[in-house]
């Protein structure tokens, strides 16, 4: 299995290009559902959370209020340093078991949606692939203030946070452009999708895996068989 990672800015069209591998039945593990379970109430980073930034970063039922996170953090770098240091570990934790979990069942490869690769840079030695959906910067902020019923001056201040797509574009291996309509991006994602499935990089890892176990199935006769002689002289010399 290889691992393919998709990113972007904000509202670009991540979700939407996500979408169009799951119909092809090929898993997307996505950062933002991890990064909301790992802040369930009672959970390590919601203790954490609780503990550095206080009571006005929930509500009154106790679930973490991601929006006034969200203003506080794009405010002010180091406490958005302090939240990425408690909560990137557990995020990677969840994607590194949802991995192993694809691995086992057999697929020959997986998309990860992290829309923060470039900028954590965390996730990056482990992707074969990395695939940027961007589109026009008009366009951006016109989606993400209509998904998100959002200001414009917020929406450019969360668009701002983000490195700059044309950095992005510059390190992919493949780009996605989601500025016409959703048809012409199924289009490039499916070519996509053709050119990933016809990879052999699968192999490398199950090769790897395949020697590991039969290395792990050596050492045990082995040690079954020593095992089994030093019964034997313990035998014979009563
Ligand atoms: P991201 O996951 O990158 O934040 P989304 O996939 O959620 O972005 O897209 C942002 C918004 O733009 C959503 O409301 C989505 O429905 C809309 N959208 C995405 N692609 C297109 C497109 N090609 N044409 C029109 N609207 C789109």
């Amino acid at each position: 299995m290889f691992i393919v990672g998709l990113t972007g800015g904000i509202g670009t069209g991540k979700s939407t290009v996500a979408e169009v591998f799951r119909e092809y039945g090929i898993p997307v593990l996505d950062a933002d559902v991890m990064a909301r379970k790992v802040v369930e109430p009672g959970k390590k980073a919601w203790h954490k959370i609780k503990k550095e930034f206080g009571d006005e970063v929930f509500t009154a039922d106790g679930s973490l209020n991601r929006e006034a996170l969200g203003e506080l953090i794009f405010k002010d770098v180091e406490k958005r340093r302090k939240l990425n240091a408690i909560t990137h570990p557990e995020i990677y934790n969840e994607l590194f078991w949802a991995a192993v979990k694809c691995f086992f069942q057999g697929h020959q490869f997986i998309v990860m949606d992290l829309p923060l690769l470039f900028e954590s840079g965390s996730m990056l030695d482990y992707l074969h692939k990395i695939i940027v959906v961007t589109c026009e910067v008009d366009l951006q902020l016109q989606r993400l203030m209509d998904r998100n019923s959002m200001s414009e001056s917020r929406a450019k201040l969360r668009i701002a946070a983000q490195m700059p797509l044309e950095t992005k574009c510059e390190r992919a291996h493949f780009v996605v452009e989601n500025s016409g309509t959703v048809d012409d991006t199924r289009q490039q994602v499916v070519r996509i999708i053709s050119l990933l499935r016809s990879s052999r990089a699968h192999w490398k890892l199950r090769a790897l895996s395949g020697l590991c176990c039969a290395g792990l199935a050596c050492a045990l006769v082995f040690l079954g068989v020593r095992l089994h002689q030093w019964r034997q002289t313990q035998l014979s010399q009563w």
